[in-house]
């Protein structure tokens, strides 16, 4: 736990705190070429957060050339790989120094609550960026046995110009996924956060300045998918895209390396997450907090939320009453309250999406045991809907609010073609004291990470991405992701005498 601040302390820096509201290019803030400014709002209040510069396909080629320039001139691709690691790990300090204020603007400006901002999202921000720091002096490439008469070398090499397009849901830690690895490797960036939520990447952006990483290396540019997503995505001098967002727009970036340049591209998609609880799982109270946590956390805006519970029949009735029970302790209100497990949905339009599917709750008459109701017209009371079959359109599409479907299955391998059942394969868990059965499940689940007796997604030392539609080109997290950003070169030399 970090040193959390009071409630009142919270709300008194939500005040005072000053919030970054142009884009950052070259080193510097700036306006939209155009002028132009979006409004970014505070999903809990409605209240106006700032004009932020609202970009377009001119300020994204400006800020493409900055890239570009600055990584042909090996300002920072060519440094050694120390003098990157101690810019970043500086930038590590920088933001533990600052972390109360960027924990404020992260809630303000995702709803998120302050106890996650705090103890989640910046400590694994900082942690994220320390592990690709410390990676690229660690690092060896390769030779390949080419026999006595040549040499060759295996090398990565940094891609080059990255275009990055960031979800509302993480803002700081889908940051730190994918600028960690990809400025550790030696590339520069144009990087899109969310509409919704761009205030701690800005923020970001001028400690990593204050930090010593060049002009030009890290780039952030506002504005909506259209005016510059749309433009990364078909840009000619860029070399690759990392994107995290719904499956549907990660679609586009396919489509747009294909009318472009053939950027390489990686996809980080969605989710329709399986919890498989089997009759012998153990400690079940530790499994219903799991549960709980798997559907709730952060409002179950998470792409590996554990949307659906497969249940085995003979569990699933004491299992239910746990789940009621621990389901209280996810308090919901305020972001800026310390007390709140939840906060608001990000933004209107999502929050009438999510409650839609309560309503579609009731309109198909199904058994409702914990929550089903809005509050306020922001938020969602986390909610568990029994009764559910896997072909409903409340298991089948993702919903990204607190709402777990509970699904009852009578055997292990219903419960495996179950959760097999779905577009997705992002992330499962599978409960059960039968090691054998875990590891049968595990590799019988088609899905990037799959957890045994818990929830999770890894660490940072473990590869994170989709199987099927929750997926594509690459994985986050772990020297995978370190893979993602490098371009691998053979190297050949005749040693042939004479
Ligand atoms: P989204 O609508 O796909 O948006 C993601 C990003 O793409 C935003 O920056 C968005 O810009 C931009 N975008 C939208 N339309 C675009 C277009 N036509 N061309 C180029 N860019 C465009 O997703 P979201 O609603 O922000 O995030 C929720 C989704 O992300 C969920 O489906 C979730 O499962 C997924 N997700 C996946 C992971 C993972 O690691 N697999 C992690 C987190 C979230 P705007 O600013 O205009 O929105
Ligand atoms: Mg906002």
């Amino acid at each position: 736990m970090s040193d959390m601040l009071t409630y009142e302390e919270y709300k008194a820096l939500a005040k005072t705190i000053e919030l970054p509201d142009q884009a950052f290019i070259n080193g510097q803030f700036c306006p939209a070429a155009s002028g132009k400014t979006f409004v970014s709002t505070n999903p809990a209040t409605g209240d106006k957060l700032a004009d932020i510069a609202a970009c377009d396909a001119e300020d994204v080629d400006f800020a493409v050339g900055k890239a570009r320039e600055a990584f042909e001139d090996g300002r920072w691709s060519k440094l050694h790989p120390n003098e990157r690691k101690d810019i970043l790990l500086k930038l590590c300090e920088l933001v533990e120094a600052n972390a109360h204020e960027l924990a404020v603007m992260e809630s303000l400006d995702s709803g998120k609550p302050i106890s996650d901002c705090e103890n989640i999202d910046i400590p694994e921000f900082v942690h994220t960026l320390k592990w690709h720091a410390e990676l690229v002096d660690k690092i060896y490439d390769q030779t390949a046995p080419v026999g006595p008469g040549a040499m060759s070398m295996i090398v990565r090499e940094p891609v080059g110009v990255v275009g990055a397009v960031l979800p509302w849901n993480f803002p700081l830690l889908m940051l730190a996924w994918k600028i960690a690895p990809c400025l550790a490797a030696g590339c520069t960036m144009v990087l899109k956060p969310a509409a919704q939520t761009t205030l701690t990447a800005l923020k970001v952006a001028e400690l990593a300045s204050a930090a010593g990483l060049p002009a030009g290396v890290l780039n952030i540019v506002p504005g909506s998918g259209r005016e510059v997503g749309e433009p990364i995505g078909l840009h000619m001098d860029i070399d690759m895209v990392t994107f995290t967002g719904s499956t549907a727009t990660g679609r586009r970036f396919l489509n747009y390396s294909a009318q472009s340049n053939l950027k390489k591209v990686v996809l980080e998609l969605g989710g329709k997450n399986p919890c498989i609880v089997l009759d012998d799982a153990e400690r079940l109270d530790e499994v219903a907090q799991q549960v709980c946590a798997a559907a709730f956390w952060n409002m179950g805006e998470n792409c590996s939320a554990g949307s659906r519970l497969i249940v085995q029949k003979g569990i699933k009735d004491e299992l239910l009453e746990r789940i009621s029970h621990y389901a209280s302790e996810w308090t919901v209100g305020d972001p800026l309250n310390p007390a709140n497990a939840l906060g608001a949905m990000i933004d209107s339009g999502h929050f009438a999406k999510v409650a839609s599917y309560l309503e579609l709750a009731r309109e198909v008459g199904y058994e409702v045991p914990v929550g089903g109701e809005t509050m306020d017209g922001v938020y969602i009371q986390p909610t568990v809907v029994d009764g559910v079959k896997n072909s409903d359109k409340i298991a089948r599409e993702e919903i990204f609010g607190p709402v777990l479907s509970v699904i009852t299955v009578s055997t292990y391998e219903e419960a495996i073609a179950v959760a097999n059942d779905t577009e997705y394969g992002l992330a499962a868990s599978v409960f059960t004291a039968n090691a054998r059965k875990s590891l049968r499940a595990a590799q019988a689940i088609r899905a990037g990470t799959v957890t045994v007796n818990c929830f999770g997604e890894g660490d940072i030392s473990t590869p994170f991405g989709g199987y099927k539609q929750s997926g594509f080109g690459g994985r986050d997290n772990s020297i995978h992701a370190h893979d993602q950003y490098t371009e691998i070169k053979t190297i050949w030399v005749d040693l042939s005498a004479g």
